[in-house]
């Protein structure tokens, strides 16, 4: 990570920092109910993508602040009313809910001020989630946590069981930077409602999207001591000690599947639950049929709006060689036509890249593609009217070979590959080359055609003609090195929930 720590003495209060919208969020931890600096008091810096500049200090938390917490976690579940007590858990969650929608342009700031996030597409980062809070406290409330499955002969006579869903204990939440606080909430309210207490490290370039949730948790709900705990760090070590803590009994993650693996590792030896939500190289079939022009300028916004910062994006293009050219036509024009700029200017749809060494990593990858023989159709590199603030060219490059690394590692930039195919099998065929199976996309005309498809690909989520896959109801998730487990839908609930079978007179 590029930020340096600083060691500074006692936490202040939040500031906004002039006109352009700019807020620093709250530089401290939630450990055991406490809103409290790191032990030393060190801070470490958050830069703004969107200018370079500092914008404030988080709370450089060390592992022992890390373990108070896991212990706070570990005596609320195992000592507190948590977990038995669903009507408070409801209560609890949608005070969270009230509090949000109070705090909602100052998150959406905070958001915009560490993500560089355009403001005009902050919805899906702040309304979304602060909707999902609300839907967890519903959800939870009215599922059937004892369910009678009849009664059942052995060998030994006849047993009526039940099966008791029951929390999983203490949940660590290991989240990332590209939608820090949408997944600070979908990462760990669930979890809170189905009964567990969490521990939440939110990534280090991102702190405030999860010290600020740790504020309002602390200052604005019920929500017991211990129950939920926020700690900021700009170490990985922090990270790696949650995964591995005995006390912790399951890891939800989303972020890099390097790290994942990492993260599995680690929480190998205490045999833990997990959820892994990681890397993608999702495709994006169109069929001979498709309405070209209808489907490829989607796709390239798409792959600018986040700066390419999207797990779910579908980043390869595989156009029918009958229709290459008019294809590649439409997707330069769309790309050049993408306003990129100041993320705090509410036209714009494109910002920055969250930081300079990731700016880099893009601009590497696309170097790589040209070098092993693809064409760089537009962009490319850095725009010329914008040398502050790390911003990157929306690129598009053809005639990408599927085997080339740019079309095998994961860009998390504005950039998408296309690759010329032949046939439908031998699109299903690029398409699934590849270690990950995060999501996918099929345009043609056919329905049936393209919903076969679909059915072909081997990820875990496809939208088909525009239709999204993607929703609070529906579970979502990856096959392959993608991840593991789901988030949303009851699939999505019942991940933090274990099953004991109860056996008992009929
Ligand atoms: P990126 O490389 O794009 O920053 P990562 O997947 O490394 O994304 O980071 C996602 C989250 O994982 C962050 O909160 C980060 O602090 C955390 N993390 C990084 N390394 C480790 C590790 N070895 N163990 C546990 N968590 C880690």
């Amino acid at each position: 990570m590029t930020q340096k720590p600083t060691a500074t003495q006692q936490p202040a209060a939040p500031q906004t920092a002039g006109a352009t919208g700019i807020l620093a969020g709250d530089p401290r931890l939630l450990i055991d109910g406490e809103l409290t600096g790191a032990t030393g008091g060190a801070r470490f810096e958050v830069i703004h993508p969107g200018n370079a500049q500092v914008v404030g200090t988080a709370a450089d938390g060390t592992v022992a602040d890390l373990e108070r917490a896991i212990g706070a976690a570990r005596t609320a579940f195992d000592t507190g009313d948590w977990s038995g007590d669903v009507a408070f858990r409801q209560h609890c969650l949608m005070q969270l809910h009230d509090a949000l929608e109070r705090n909602k342009e100052r998150l959406r700031r905070i958001v915009v001020t560490e993500v560089g996030c355009p403001i005009s597409v902050t919805g899906s980062q702040i309304e979304d989630p602060i909707a999902e809070v609300k839907h967890w406290a519903d959800y939870g409330r009215d599922f059937d946590y004892l369910v009678d499955t009849g009664v059942h002969r052995a060998v030994i006579g006849t047993a009526r069981r039940t099966l008791s869903f029951e929390p999983v204990g203490v949940v660590g939440a290991i989240t990332p930077w590209n939608v820090p606080f949408y997944l600070n909430i979908a990462q760990t309210v669930p979890a809170l409602m189905a009964g567990n207490t969490v521990v939440l490290k939110p990534a280090q370039l991102t702190p405030w999207s999860g010290s600020e949730l740790g504020r309002i948790v602390a200052e604005e709900t019920d929500i017991p001591a211990g129950v939920f705990n926020v700690v900021t760090s700009n170490a990985n070590a922090v990270g790696a000690a949650l995964s591995a803590d005995p006390r912790v009994d399951m890891i939800t993650f989303t972020g890099s599947t390097a790290t994942g693996r990492a993260i599995l590792a680690a929480a190998a030896p205490t045999v833990k639950k997990t959820i892994m939500e990681l890397g993608g190289k999702s495709a994006h079939v169109v069929l001979d049929d498709a309405k070209l022009e209808r489907v490829l300028p989607m796709s390239a916004m798409v792959a600018c709006v986040m700066s390419g910062q999207a797990c779910i994006m579908a980043s390869r293009i595989l156009l029918p060689r009958s229709r290459y050219h008019e294809g590649i036509e439409i997707l330069q024009a769309a790309m050049a036509a993408t306003s990129v700029g100041d993320p705090w200017n509410p036209s714009v749809l494109q910002g920055p890249q969250i930081s300079e060494a990731q700016r880099e990593k893009v601009l590497g990858l696309i170097a790589s593609g040209v070098a092993d023989g693809a064409r760089l159709v537009t962009g490319g590199g850095i725009p010329a009217n914008l040398p502050v603030g790390y911003y990157t060219e929306p690129t598009l490059l053809a005639e990408v070979d599927p085997n080339s690394r740019i079309a095998q590692e994961e860009i998390f930039g504005p950039v998408l590959t296309v690759t010329p195919y032949d046939t439908d099998d031998e699109a299903v065929a690029i398409a699934n080359n590849s270690i990950y199976g995060l999501s996918g996309e099929v345009s043609g005309a056919d329905a049936d055609r393209a919903f076969a498809i679909a059915r072909r690909l081997r990820t875990g989520n496809v939208t088909v003609n525009g239709r999204s896959h993607f929703g609070l109801t529906s579970p979502f998730g990856g096959t392959k090195q993608s991840g593991l487990g789901r988030r949303n839908g009851d699939e999505g609930f019942r991940e933090y929930l274990e099953i004991k079978t109860i056996g008992h007179p009929a």
